[in-house]
C-alpha cells in the first residue's frame, strides 16, 4: 500500500462524554466489530469514581489501565481505526483537551434519558473552537428517555451545533423496536425474546409501502411516516463537505450496551469521517502528504513501575512517515534523537513498530526529554500550535515537609508538572510555588506520586485565587505597567514557560484592573495573540 493510501485509510478520532454516558461501552462494542477484542467487558472503564477520593490505589490501578486505553487500534473494512482515550471525569478535562489535539474528528455520546450534560457542553466547545467534525450518538434507547425531537432541539441550544439524524428511533424504551436508518435507508430491527444483540435489517427505501405496517404495527408506521416528513422538512440534508467543516452534526441513535444501532454508526464513520488533516504550526499549515515527517507530544504518561523511571511520550504524527532509529530534531531542546523502540498500539496492547503514518499515535520512551507540546521534525524549525493552558480553578502553595529531600520534590514536582498533570506557577515576590490544578483530586493525585515515585513529602496550604490571568502589555516599557507590577506585586508569578501571571481573587478584581490598566491586556488560556 502506498503513502497516499495509508493516510487516507486512517480515521483517528476521539469518543467524549459526559461520564457514564456510555463511552467505554460503545468503545468496546467498536473494538468488538473490528474483530480486535473477542468478548465484552476487555476494556476497562479508567474513570475514577465519585467518593474513590482518597483511594489512592484505586487511582493507581487505573491509571495503569489508562496506559494500555490510551489509544486503541483496529482495522475494519479496509481502514485503520485509531480511538483516543479521552477520560470522562471532570478532574481529568484537561488531559481530554489535550487529547483533543490529536484527533481528526469525535463522537460524542449522549444519554437519552440525561440529555445533554455538564462535561459534554465543556468538550463540545472545545471541539466547536477548533471546528472538528462532530458526530453525536443518542444512546441508552432501550430505557424511557427524552422524546428525539426535543432531545435534537436541545442537542442545537445547550452544543451551538446544527444537526441533521442519520437514523430515528422507532419507539423508546419498553416500546423500543428498533431505527429507520435515513442514511442507509433501512430499518433495523430490535426484537428477540431476550431483545439482546438481535438484529434484523430489512431495507425498506419506501416508508409509504403498507409493508411497513406489518413489520412494525399500525400506530407505530404512522407515527413514523410522520417523523420522518417532519425530519425532511426541519432538518438540513446532510452534506459531507459541511460536517468536515464542523457545521452540520449527524446524529444516530441506538444502545451501545445492546450493540444496537453501533454497526450503523461505524459503517457511517468510516465513510464521512476524515482521514488525517492539515495542521497548523506557528510558521505554516503542515500537509499530511509531506513527505518529511512531523509530529507532536500531546500527552506522557509515567511508568507506574518505580524501578524504571522512564516515561512514554505519545507523539501524533502530522506529517510523513515515523521510522525506528532514524534520527529526529526535537525543537524546543535543539538536538536530534533517535528511538529504537518506539511503541504502536493496538486493541489491549503495544507493540515496537517499524513505521508509522500521518494520523497514527507513536509511544516513545523518554526519559525526561519531553514536555507536552514539543515538535518533532526532520529538522525544520517549527513548533505545532493549538495546546493551551487553561487558568486552573484550584490554587494551592506547595511547601516541602521534608527538609533533607527538598531536590527530590524539586524534581518531582517539574516532571509531574511536564507530564501535564498540573500547573506551577512561581510567586514573582518570594519563589513560592503554586500548584493549579482542574479538581481537588490532582492534589492527593501529585501528594501520593511525590511520595512513591520521588520520596518527597509535601504539604498544602490553601491561596485564595480565583482565576489565572497572562498578562501581556501593550508597552512593556510604560509607566501603566510599571504600575500595574507595583500595585499588583503580591500576586504576580511565574509559569513554566516563564509568562507572567496575575493570580486574581475574584472576577471583580479582573474587571477593575482591566479598567485601570487598559493597556495591560489579561488572557484566560496561555496562548493568545
Ligand atoms: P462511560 O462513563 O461514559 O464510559 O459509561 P459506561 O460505558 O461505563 O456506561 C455507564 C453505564 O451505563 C454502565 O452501567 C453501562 O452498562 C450502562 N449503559 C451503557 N450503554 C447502555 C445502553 O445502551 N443501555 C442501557 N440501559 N445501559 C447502558
Amino acid at each position: 500500500m502506498g503513502f497516499l493510501e495509508e493516510i487516507q485509510r486512517r480515521r483517528t478520532f476521539g469518543i467524549i462524554s459526559h461520564p457514564d454516558a456510555g463511552k467505554t461501552t460503545l468503545t468496546e462494542k467498536l473494538l468488538l466489530f473490528g474483530g480486535a477484542i473477542q468478548e465484552a467487558g476487555a476494556v476497562k472503564n479508567n474513570k475514577i469514581k465519585k467518593g474513590a477520593t482518597s483511594d489512592f490505589m484505586e487511582i493507581e490501578r487505573q491509571r495503569g489501565i489508562s496506559v494500555s486505553t490510551s489509544v486503541l487500534a483496529f482495522n475494519y473494512q479496509d481502514k485503520k481505526i485509531n480511538i483516543l482515550d479521552t477520560p470522562g471525569h471532570k478532574d481529568f478535562a484537561e488531559d481530554t483537551f489535550r487529547t483533543l489535539t490529536a484527533v481528526d474528528s469525535v463522537i460524542v455520546v449522549i444519554d437519552v434519558a440525561k440529555g445533554v450534560e455538564e462535561q459534554t457542553e465543556k468538550l463540545v466547545a472545545v471541539c466547536r473552537l477548533r471546528n472538528i467534525p462532530i458526530i453525536v450518538f443518542i444512546n441508552k434507547l432501550d430505557r424511557e428517555g427524552k422524546d428525539a425531537f426535543d432531545l435534537m432541539d436541545e442537542v442545537e441550544q445547550k452544543l451551538g451545533l446544527t444537526v441533521t439524524p442519520l437514523s430515528f428511533p422507532i419507539g423508546m424504551g419498553y416500546d423500543f423496536q428498533g431505527i429507520y436508518n435515513l442514511w442507509e435507508e433501512n430499518i433495523n430491527l430490535f426484537s428477540g425474546d431476550s431483545r439482546k444483540n438481535i438484529e434484523e435489517t430489512i431495507a425498506f427505501s419506501d416508508v409509504k409501502s403498507p409493508e411497513l405496517e406489518k413489520i412494525i404495527g399500525e400506530k407505530p408506521a404512522h407515527k413514523l411516516r410522520e417523523e420522518l416528513e417532519l425530519i425532511d422538512e426541519v432538518y438540513p440534508k446532510f452534506d459531507r463537505q459541511e460536517y468536515l467543516d464542523g457545521k452540520l452534526q449527524p446524529v444516530f441513535f441506538g444502545s451501545a450496551l445492546n450493540n444496537f444501532g453501533v454497526r450503523e454508526l461505524l459503517d457511517c464513520f468510516v465513510q464521512i469521517a476524515p482521514s488525517p488533516r492539515a495542521k497548523d504550526s506557528e510558521t505554516r499549515l503542515v500537509d499530511p502528504k509531506e513527505e518529511k515527517m512531523s509530529g507532536f507530544v500531546f500527552k506522557i504518561h509515567a511508568n507506574m513501575d518505580p524501578k524504571h523511571r522512564d516515561r512514554l511520550a505519545f507523539i501524533k504524527i502530522v506529517s510523513g512517515t515515523f521510522e525506528r532509529n532514524k534520527p529526529y530534531y526535537h525543537v524546543r531542546q535543539k538536538k536530534n534523537l533517535k528511538f529504537s523502540s518506539p511503541n504502536a498500539f493496538f486493541a489491549e496492547k503495544k507493540e515496537i513498530v517499524d513505521i508509522s503514518f500521518p494520523g497514527d499515535i507513536v509511544g516513545l520512551h523518554d526519559t525526561g526529554n519531553f514536555k507536552i507540546g514539543d515538535t518533532l521534525t526532520e529538522g525544520e524549525i517549527m513548533s505545532f500550535k493549538g495546546i493551551p493552558s487553561f487558568s486552573p480553578e484550584h490554587f494551592r502553595y506547595i511547601n516541602n515537609a521534608d527538609p533533607m529531600k527538598a531536590k527530590q520534590l524539586d524534581k518531582g514536582v517539574d516532571q509531574l508538572m511536564d507530564e501535564g498533570v498540573a500547573q506551577l506557577f512561581t510567586l514573582e515576590m518570594n519563589n513560592r510555588k503554586i500548584i493549579g490544578t482542574v479538581g481537588a483530586l490532582q492534589y492527593e493525585v501529585i501528594q501520593y506520586r511525590l511520595e512513591h515515585e520521588y520520596g518527597a513529602k509535601c504539604t498544602y496550604e490553601n491561596f485564595p485565587v480565583h482565576k489565572a490571568c497572562w498578562v501581556k502589555p501593550n508597552d512593556p516599557k510604560s509607566e501603566e505597567f510599571k504600575e500595574f507590577r507595583r500595585i499588583k506585586q503580591k500576586f504576580l508569578a511565574h509559569d513554566k514557560y516563564n509568562q507572567l501571571v496575575f493570580l486574581a481573587d475574584s472576577d471583580f478584581t479582573i474587571q477593575m484592573t482591566q479598567s485601570k490598566f487598559p493597556n495591560v491586556k489579561l488572557f484566560f488560556t496561555s496562548e493568545f495573540e
